[in-house]
């Protein structure tokens, strides 16, 4: 131990370490926790946060560097974000460091940038034409009078409303109520629902304030602005993807996460949050009501409202005046075989509308032209030489692509196996379908939305404002289009190879293959005129179809809550799973079965699964597996995962890479 310093400053770093370092604040210079500092990291600077103070450190005084300063153009986190954060980084497993860190702007983490400039309170944009409320239904009435008596405490409340019952009215009634009590209120909504019509309306209903919007395809300048804004308090709305979970919001009065159930807000990498999971803490931190909007709520939510622990507000019917929900039916593609992956029905059905005037959605979920390509003389198939995927072919560029990891080459003129040039492409894509379309609807105005038509700037919104515009006929598409969007015009919904799901190994594939169907279907019929919804299937019996056409969501989430308590699957167990990948797949494997043998040597209450590999076995030549833990509580798999991580940071193997994914999504 040296002379003691006057102050040191505890500060925590975004490095793979669950500690934090110490380094002497210079005289004069204050801080408290939560400040931003700038300090010497080897022979750089970085950006870290103090979480500590102390009056002497461990560290020698020869040893002890200098803080280099202090971030003066931005405020410390507040006590509410900073310990929001830390039970971020405690639940997930991540070092308190990393959670800090990436919960800021990339901009904010740069130890050299340019000064900010800190916004206007309450600066709006000139340009908005202000819109009134419209007339709330009865049941929007009585949903806003039940939910703005939860403001000023901490409650959970479900907000299960059919497709067109008009969730986001209730939404922005709420957040004026908080508003008016002086609050702030923050908005999260899944990446693909974050669409310009929605900002639009939100910022049409509150003119006169500033809305902090925060997702990550901003620019970085952007963002760093906006995330400002939200934090100085300048914003009253904070309206974002999940990201915005983390942001500060001082004085926040309410939150809202609209489609509760979608998966875009678990993150899949570095931190594995649970977006609405994080938030719903954070309501609970900050002693204010939160709102779960969704259609169909996850089973996890809904099983929280049937044991009382959330609020159940229900919508159940469509908000305009004669709005009823769309007639779904399925084509039984056994006898109406499906040409060119559109069955006669679906084709017959289309034609109406066209020459009606109508428009319609033909939804299939994969976009490309078709997802494999056969060789038909020896049965040898394209696929990925660095994943365990097939190669879907596009055909506007005359390439093959891997829809795991990008890579692309041109498609083959012969076999790659015995030479034959019989390669024929097998299934059906978004594009292959927007082809057959042109081809048996001569005529019909048809475009195209899924990632590859996004990826050409603004091609999205131009569709998008064509169809509202009544200039277009058809549009096929994937998830993309599934919701979030409002259509008066669209009065058909053609669902193509929607069966692949009913039978996929994950134990969630069902209840996502019912919201994304009821999602797609809520797109028809939202005005007056009634909606149609055709799906083809060679399975038109199915129980899952049948719960689809008769809207019966609480049934449906009651038969798969069943499911899931006998076979002991969230929300009746708590899941973690140990995410191993390597070049090599023995020593992945290796890995994991020290991993369980570790875990079951630790004595406490969990299930360890034998490790298996990944649902995409290879990505990117990285060998992936995985190992699921199981437990009866989150009490009991807590404690569990905190001696397992720390027993296994210990067995550092480099040319492992691994990471805990706590309540994962893909199992
Ligand atoms: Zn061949
Ligand atoms: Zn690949």
């Amino acid at each position: 131990m040296g002379i003691v310093p006057a102050c040191v400053a505890q500060v925590a770093l975004d490095v793979p370490l669950d500690m934090a370092f110490d380094f002497r604040l210079p005289p004069g210079v204050s801080a408290t926790p939560g400040t931003l500092v700038v300090v010497p990291f080897g022979r750089t600077q970085r950006v870290g946060v103090v979480v500590g103070l102390a009056a002497q450190s461990q560290v020698p005084e020869g040893r002890l560097r200098d803080v280099v300063r202090v971030v003066d153009d931005l405020a410390a986190l507040d006590e509410q974000t900073l310990g929001l954060l830390s039970f971020c980084a405690q639940y997930y497993q991540r070092p308190l460091g990393e959670v800090l860190l990436t919960s800021l702007p990339p901009r904010l983490r740069q130890a050299r940038r340019r000064r900010l400039r800190l916004p206007e309170p309450h600066a709006a944009p000139p340009h908005v034409i202000p819109d009134t409320a419209p007339t709330l239904t009865t049941e929007q009435a009585d949903a806003v009078g039940r939910l703005r008596q939860h403001l000023g405490q901490f409650r959970a409340s479900l907000l299960h409303g059919v497709t067109g019952s008009g969730k986001t009215e209730v939404y922005l009634q709420l957040i004026e109520a908080a508003l008016a009590l002086d609050k702030r209120a923050l908005m999260l909504v899944p990446e693909i629902g974050l669409t310009p019509q929605l900002e639009g309306r939100v910022r049409a209903r509150f003119p006169g304030e500033r809305i902090a919007l925060l997702h990550s395809q901003l620019g970085e300048g952007a963002r760093a602005a906006e995330w400002v804004a939200a934090q100085s308090g300048s914003a009253r709305i904070v309206l974002g993807t999940r990201l915005a979970a983390l942001a500060p919001v001082p004085g926040l009065g309410l939150i809202v996460i609209d489609e509760e159930h979608d998966a875009s807000y678990k993150q899949q990498d570095g931190l594995r949050y649970s977006a609405r999971d994080v938030a719903i803490r954070r309501a609970q931190l900050a002693g204010v009501p939160v709102i779960l909007g969704s259609a169909t709520p996850s089973l996890e939510s809904w099983a929280n409202a049937a044991a009382g622990r959330y609020d159940l507000v229900s919508l159940t019917r469509r908000a305009m005046p004669d709005a009823r929900l769309p007639r779904v039916s399925p084509v039984d593609t056994r006898a109406d075989r499906p040409a060119e992956g559109l069955s006669n029905a679906l084709l017959r059905a289309l034609k109406d509308r066209v020459a009606r005037g109508e428009q319609s959605l033909v939804f299939v979920n994969r976009r490309g032209f078709s997802p494999v390509l056969f060789c038909r003389a020896c049965a040898w198939h394209a696929e990925c030489t660095r994943c365990s995927a097939n190669l879907v072919l596009h055909r506007e560029d005359g390439r093959l692509r891997c829809h795991q990891c990008g890579l692309a080459r041109p498609t083959p003129a012969r076999c790659g196996q015995c030479g034959s040039p019989d390669l024929a492409p097998v299934g059906h894509g978004t594009q292959r379908l927007e082809e057959a379309l042109h081809a048996a609807l001569p005529g019909a105005r048809i475009a195209r939305v899924d990632r590859d038509a996004a990826a050409r700037r603004g091609a999205v919104a131009a569709t998008l404002a064509k169809l509202a515009a009544g200039s277009l006929d058809i549009v096929v598409g994937t998830q993309m289009l599934a919701k979030g969007h409002d259509f008066p015009r669209l009065t058909l919904v053609g669902i193509v190879d929607a069966d692949a799901a009913l039978y996929a190994a994950d134990f969630r594939a069902s209840e996502r293959l019912f919201a994304l169907l009821s999602q797609v279907a809520g797109r028809a019929g939202r005005a007056g005129t009634g909606g149609e919804v055709l799906i083809q299937t060679d399975f038109p019996g199915h129980p899952l179809y049948a719960a689809v056409a008769a809207h019966d969501y609480a049934g449906f989430a009651e038969a798969c809550l069943a499911e899931r308590r006998s076979a002991s699957w969230p929300p009746y167990a708590h899941l973690a799973i140990l995410r191993a990948e390597s070049r090599d797949k023995a020593l992945a494997l290796a890995f994991l079965r020290t991993a369980a043998r570790i875990a079951r040597g630790l004595g406490s209450p969990v299930e360890v699964f034998d490790p298996v590999p990944a649902a995409v076995e290879r990505r990117a030549g990285l060998e992936r597996m995985q190992l699921l833990v199981r437990a009866s509580s989150r009490q009991a798999l807590q404690p569990f995962l905190a001696r397992w991580r720390e027993a296994l940071d210990q067995r550092a193997e480099r040319r492992v890479r691994w990471a805990l994914d706590i309540d994962p999504l893909d199992t």
